[in-house]
């Protein structure tokens, strides 16, 4: 048992798939792709006497958000400005949230190990995200998130790109009472996937729309002591998230273990040689210097406004994992699987809805269509580096593929075969089986014939048979459908072959 425990809290930035910037009119646009400065104001440049004016949708998207975590929202919120200095920040301060956040007091529950699990959600707050830096190297430029490793000396020369400054962002930041990196993975897993389907996010952290801090501390395993923690940046993958906190846990572990204290402080991730690097002693509140933004009012919401985007929420993943497994029966692991991206759990729902799939004028098992998907689908996908929007199967044709195995046209094996070509140019299950002639055989006489063949080919294993071992049996089904080529009715050689070693003696 180790003789310490981690304790993790998460801080979640995510920009918001608004039209427009969160002060200003101007677009937001894939940062990592458009030409440098070129969507830029007054406003988000941080020019002198301009004024900042609040985006509705980004408030509404943010509400979308702090609702779906069960968050309370106060009637009022107040902008505050956070002062610091860094290049890629005009104005010398960021507008964001401090005092009186959107959103407080929420949750979400994750899956674990032993059972459902609450993870508290401290505060949602909206802020303007910062312009990106271009560190010029050889051969080209390095971008680097966030704010200044003031410990670093500054690279030979660096390139500000604007594009991002004012582009609104979510703050969601939980409670440290995530106890694993497991735990980990399915907070960020399923925040992630809720982000998405409120569609206020596309949750692409490599392009860093969606941004992962990791707050880590150990302590003696059953102690409740909070003891001082670190806060590791540049996290721009979920492998390198739960690498840089195993890291840490052992990092931190060790050095309490050995009689020194783990100092306050914020690092980050390299993640070419699979460390944290310590960049600056921890950040403390008082050193922004937090005040009420003078430039915007403080927002009050409507009451009416907040329960109709209540009332207009999507199903959630939870609620339709549940109604997944309640309403078709399906196990909560497949369930789990196909909500956790909102098109896939629409993909499966459609092919579950086809009533006319092929030969069987009637609705597919849901248990099979999630097979499919969590299978084949999946795999199939994993390899081609394919999202579900590019699968050229539609549901309807894995519904038809589905019935014809359920009528006995083919069997799984040969399923596989046509799913695989199926998958490659899109064409409907029946037309693949005709072309290629993979349709069953269940003709007893034919299975007969090959059975007869088999048994006289292997008189040995007969003996062995008749000799009292009847896992043979077994390979002789082997035999006989490896002889049809794949293509016979497994039920059918079951049964000829029972009969006909029971004929034997057997
Ligand atoms: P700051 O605003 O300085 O980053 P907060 O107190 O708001 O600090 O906490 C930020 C995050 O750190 C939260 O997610 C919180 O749950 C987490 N946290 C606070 N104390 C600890 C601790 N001792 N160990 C791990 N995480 C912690
Ligand atoms: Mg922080
Ligand atoms: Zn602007």
């Amino acid at each position: 048992m180790p003789s310490y425990e981690p304790v993790i809290g998460l801080e979640v930035h995510a920009e918001m798939l608004t039209q427009s910037k969160m002060f200003c009119g101007c677009a937001v646009v894939d940062s990592t792709s458009a030409a440098p400065n070129t969507v830029v104001c007054e406003v988000c440049a941080g020019m002198p006497g301009t004024l900042p004016v609040i985006n509705e949708r980004a408030v509404e998207f943010g509400l979308r958000v702090a609702l779906a975590l069960n968050c309370e929202v106060p009637g009022v919120n107040v902008f505050a400005r956070k002062n610091y200095f860094y290049p890629d920040l005009p104005k010398g301060y960021q507008i964001s949230q401090y005092e009186l956040p959107l959103a407080v007091n929420g949750w979400l529950d994750i899956e674990t190990t032993a059972g459902l699990k609450r993870i508290r959600v401290r505060r949602v707050h909206l802020e303007e995200d910062t312009g990106k830096l271009n560190h010029q190297e050889e051969g080209g430029g390095k971008s680097e998130e966030g704010s200044a490793p003031s410990s670093l000396l500054p690279p030979p020369s660096s390139l500000v790109d604007l594009n991002r400054a004012g582009v609104p962002l979510l703050e969601i930041v939980t409670e440290p009472d995530l106890c694993s990196v497991e735990e980990v993975r399915a907070y960020a897993t399923a925040l992630r996937s809720l982000l998405r389907y409120l569609g206020v996010n596309n949750g692409d952290m490599e392009k860093g729309v969606i941004r992962f801090e990791a707050n880590i501390s150990v302590r003696p395993v059953g102690s409740d002591e909070l003891r001082s923690r670190t806060e590791v940046k540049n996290l721009n993958s979920f492998k390198a998230m739960e690498r840089a906190t195993v890291y840490e846990i052992e990092r931190q572990s060790a050095v309490w273990e050995s009689g020194g204290r783990v100092a306050q402080e914020t690092m980050g991730w390299n993640d070419a040689e699979g460390v944290t690097v310590s960049q600056r002693g921890k950040e403390h509140a008082h050193d922004y210097r937090y005040f009420p933004e003078p430039d915007l009012p403080p927002l009050e919401l409507d009451r009416a406004w907040i329960e109709r985007i209540r009332a207009e929420l999507p199903e959630l993943p939870a609620a339709r994992r549940d109604r997944f497994v309640q309403a078709l029966g399906l196990t909560r692991y497949d369930a789990d699987l196909l909500v956790v991206e909102r098109a896939v759990a629409e993909y499966f729902e459609a092919a579950c809805a086809v009533s006319d799939a092929g030969a069987a004028p009637k609705t597919v098992p849901p248990k099979a269509v999630a097979n499919w998907i969590t299978g084949e689908l999946f795999r199939l996908m994993n390899a081609g580096g394919l999202t579900i929007d590019q699968v050229k199967v539609t549901p309807r044709a894995l519904a038809g593929l589905i019935s014809l195995i359920s009528v006995g046209t083919i069997n799984s094996n040969t399923a596989k075969i046509v799913f695989e070509e199926m998958f490659a140019t899109g064409q409907d299950a029946g037309a693949i089986v005709a072309a290629r002639g993979l349709a069953q055989v269940s003709d007893t006489a034919e299975i007969e014939a090959l059975i007869d063949r088999v048994l006289s080919a292997n008189p040995e294993q007969v003996k062995t048979f008749l000799g009292g071992k009847a896992t043979v049996e077994q390979w002789f089904f082997g035999q006989v459908m490896k002889a049809s080529q794949g293509r016979g009715n497994p039920q059918v050689i079951r049964g000829l072959l029972a009969e006909k070693l029971k004929a034997l003696g057997g």
